[in-house]
């Protein structure tokens, strides 16, 4: 009898002191979490995240970005599973809906004077902006169509980057010829309504081109001009597996017309340079690569 007792008595002890020992390690858990939570998030958050049973694991992926509010933790996960989005997508898509909704709540140009500068249908220039830099294109000896008073214009890092293209094009026996590089407000405005009816598909509203940032730049061969005849030329598959290595990148290229907004164009590369190595190995259009990596 009293070894039964003993027995007993042993085994509830035993117990309690695995549930001590249960207790002690999860509130040890949650203190680390508590922790590990304060180092990004204000005490009111770090509440809020507790309450709703966030998982750790399932949070580290977002804390580190600026943009991330502890608060829409739930939208970022479900944009990021719904449309199979990087943490980092799904934090600027859902703080930048309209990031590919064309002329809708347009917002002031990205990465301003510099390669990476994003002007499109959601993103603009100012009517009086005219970027830093500009140079004359007949300082340089590149092939080029003249317009006589509108001579042909780019950034300074634009125009050597393309004098050395179009010298290696020409090397393997591609004529090219420059036909545009930078256009003011006015005359994107002359152009837009003057010239192409706003039609959206195949012209951008006064500043929201491109051409305004200095960085964009027309190429073609003589013949071709700024037709689609360029496509089937030897000259234009150079330019097209090539440009990249000049900081190049194709800028409307082939079925990616939902997110660029406009026609495929043979003629219109944009300079982007370091960026154009990824963007040409992926496949992205300018807005996939800035999304994805940058934050909004
Ligand atoms: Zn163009």
């Amino acid at each position: 009898m009293k070894e039964k007792y003993r027995f007993i008595i042993i085994f509830a002890l035993l117990t309690a002191v695995f549930f001590l020992l249960i207790s002690i390690s999860r509130h040890n858990e949650k203190k680390k979490q508590i922790e590990e939570l304060s180092e990004y998030l204000d005490n009111e958050e770090v509440a809020f995240a507790l309450a709703n049973n966030f998982k750790m694991e399932e949070l580290r992926d977002f804390l580190d970005f600026d943009n991330f509010s502890i608060f829409y933790f739930r939208s970022y996960q479900r944009l990021k599973d719904d449309y199979n989005l990087t943490p980092l997508e799904a934090i600027n898509l859902f703080h930048n809906p309209n990031f590919y909704s064309f002329y809708k709540n347009p917002k002031p140009a990205l990465f301003l004077e510099t390669p990476l500068v994003l002007v499109n249908k959601c993103y603009y220039l100012e009517e009086d902006f005219v970027p830093k830099g500009l140079v004359m294109i007949d300082n340089y000896d590149i092939p080029h169509y003249d317009r006589k008073g509108d001579e042909i214009q780019l950034k300074i890092a634009t125009m050597d980057s393309l004098k050395l293209m179009i010298e290696e094009a020409k090397a393997k026996g591609h004529s090219l010829v420059v036909y545009s590089g930078y256009r003011s407000f006015e005359k994107q405005r002359y152009l837009y309504y003057e010239v192409y009816n706003e039609n959206d598909d195949i012209s951008a509203r006064p500043g929201f081109s491109e051409h305004q940032t200095g960085y964009a730049v027309d190429i073609s061969t003589s013949k071709a001009g700024l037709t689609y005849h360029l496509e089937k030329t030897e000259a234009y598959i150079w330019l097209k597996d090539n440009a990249h290595r000049f900081g190049f990148i194709l800028r409307f290229p082939k079925g990616k017309e939902d997110l660029t907004g406009y026609q495929f164009e043979p003629w219109h590369f944009r300079y982007v340079g370091i960026h154009a190595e990824v963007i040409y190995q992926d496949q992205l259009t300018l807005e996939e690569y800035i999304i994805v990596n940058f934050q909004l």
